[in-house]
C-alpha cells in the first residue's frame, strides 16, 4: 500500500527537485509527513493512522498504548522531580459522513469539523469502508454551461451538495460497500512544491504528528528531560475532546501541543498577523474560536518564557501569533485537574482546513528542534508558580 500510495502523489518529481542525498534528517521528515498525509483518518476513524504511527514509535524502541477513545499514548521516562510534560497533536482530519443515499445512487453528506463550503465542489473525495477497499467519488459541480449568472457568484451550503462515486442506483451503493454513517474524506494527495514546501491534504495535523515522531527519536535518547508523555490524539476536529482523556489519565503538569498556526503572508491574510510560511515555528500568544466554542488558550508565561529563550539560544527565529477563529485541544486540556500549564506551538500553514493546506518543511524541522529543545531546559527548579511572574 505504501508504495502505491507514494508513486501516485508525485513524489518521483520530488526527488527530481531538491537533493535528497543532502540531508538524511530532512529527508526522513518529508517522507513521514508525505506518509502520514496520505492515510485517510477521519476523526473517529482514525484507526490507520494510529496503526501507522504506533510502527514507526515501536521502530524506535518506543512502546505505545491505545485508549478505549482511539488516543495513541507513549511515555518516555525521565526525571520525577521536573514537571511532567504532555506533548501532543492530533491525527484525526475532518471531512465527512454519509447522510443520505438517493435513488440514483448519489450520496449526500453531513459535515465533520470545519469544512469549507466555498472549497467544496469538484473535489475527489474518498469514501472509506476499509483499507484497500476505499471507494473514490467526486463533489459534483453543476455544468458551467446551465449556471445561471446569479449562482455564478453563490457558496452552495453543504446539503445542497452531492457526491457522485459513479453508482447508478441507492442497491449499487450499498452493495458497494457504503451506508449510513460510512466515513468521507478529500482524496489524499500530496504536491511537492518550490522552495521546501507541500501542498496536500491533512497536513492538520499530520504534520504535527510527523514533528513529535522526530522529536521522540531525539528525546528518547537525551538524558536530561522529564517524563514526557506523547500522545496522538483523536477526535480533536469533531470536538476537541480526545487529548482531555488523555490528561485526564496522565495528570501532566505542562501540555504542549503541536498543530498548524495560521500563516499571514498572502494578500488576504497580511491584516491578521506577521507568521511567514518558512520564517520559522510559531507560538500562539492567544486563541479564542468565539463561534459556538467559547474556549481558546492563553498560554502559561512559564512557557512563553521557556520558548523564547529555547528559540535565542538554538538560533532560530520563534514567530508569534494571537487571533480570534481557531483553537486547539489545549483549550479543553488546560483544565484538567488542578489545571495544566499549557502552549501551543505549531507550524506556520496557509489555506487551512481546505483540500490543499500548505506548509514548509523547514519550518517543521525546526519546530522538531525547538520542541526538544525547550523540553531539555524544564529541570527541577523550572517554575510554574504564577507569583514568580509579573504579569
Ligand atoms: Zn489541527
Amino acid at each position: 500500500m505504501r508504495s502505491v500510495r507514494r508513486s501516485s502523489c508525485g513524489w518521483c518529481e520530488w526527488r527530481g527537485a531538491t537533493d535528497m542525498a543532502a540531508e538524511p534528517d530532512f529527508d526522513r521528515l518529508r517522507q513521514l509527513v508525505t506518509d502520514l498525509m496520505l492515510i485517510p483518518g477521519l476523526s473517529g476513524y482514525e484507526g490507520r493512522v494510529r496503526r501507522r504511527i504506533a510502527s514507526e514509535l515501536d521502530a524506535l524502541g518506543i512502546a505505545s498504548r491505545t485508549d478505549r477513545l482511539g488516543n495513541l499514548i507513549a511515555t518516555l521516562a525521565g526525571n520525577h522531580a521536573s514537571p511532567s510534560v504532555m506533548l501532543f497533536a492530533h491525527m484525526d482530519q475532518l471531512g465527512f459522513i454519509v447522510r443520505k443515499i438517493e435513488a440514483s445512487g448519489l450520496i449526500r453528506v453531513e459535515r465533520l469539523g470545519g469544512v469549507p463550503e466555498r472549497a467544496l465542489p469538484s473535489q475527489g473525495v474518498l469514501l472509506c469502508i476499509g483499507e484497500g477497499k476505499d471507494v473514490p467519488g467526486i463533489i459534483a459541480n453543476k455544468s458551467h454551461h446551465a449556471t445561471a449568472p446569479e449562482e455564478k457568484y453563490r457558496v452552495l451550503p453543504y446539503p445542497e451538495l452531492y457526491i457522485d462515486a459513479g453508482f447508478r442506483s441507492a442497491e449499487e451503493v450499498v452493495s458497494g460497500g457504503i451506508d449510513i454513517g460510512t466515513p468521507v474524506v478529500y482524496a489524499p494527495k500530496t504536491i511537492a512544491m518550490a522552495a521546501k514546501r507541500i501542498a496536500g491534504t491533512s497536513l492538520d495535523d499530520r504534520a504535527g504528528c510527523a514533528v513529535m515522531i522526530e522529536a521522540a527519536r531525539r528525546l528518547k535518547t537525551s538524558s536530561q528531560r522529564p517524563n514526557v508523555h506523547l500522545v496522538f490524539s483523536v477526535q480533536e476536529e469533531f470536538n476537541l475532546r480526545g487529548a482531555v482523556t488523555a490528561a485526564q489519565a496522565l495528570k501532566p503538569d505542562i501540555a504542549i501541543q503541536l498543530d498548524i498556526i495560521l500563516a499571514t503572508d498572502t494578500p488576504d491574510m497580511t491584516a491578521r498577523g506577521d507568521v511567514r510560511l518558512g520564517g520559522g515555528p510559531a507560538m500562539s500568544l492567544y486563541s479564542f474560536h468565539g463561534r459556538g466554542t467559547l474556549n481558546g488558550t492563553i498560554p502559561h508565561p512559564a512557557l512563553v518564557q521557556l520558548m523564547t529563550a529555547t528559540a535565542r539560544e538554538e538560533n532560530l527565529t520563534l514567530q508569534r501569533s494571537a487571533h480570534v477563529g481557531a483553537l486547539t485541544d489545549s483549550s479543553y486540556v488546560q483544565l484538567v485537574g488542578e489545571g495544566v500549564a499549557a502552549i501551543d506551538l505549531g507550524f506556520p500553514t496557509r489555506y487551512t482546513h481546505s483540500s490543499l493546506e500548505v506548509c514548509d518543511l523547514g519550518d517543521l524541522e525546526e519546530l522538531a528542534q525547538l520542541t526538544v529543545a525547550s523540553i531539555a531546559g524544564i529541570n527541577e527548579e523550572f517554575s510554574l508558580d504564577r507569583d514568580d511572574f509579573s504579569q
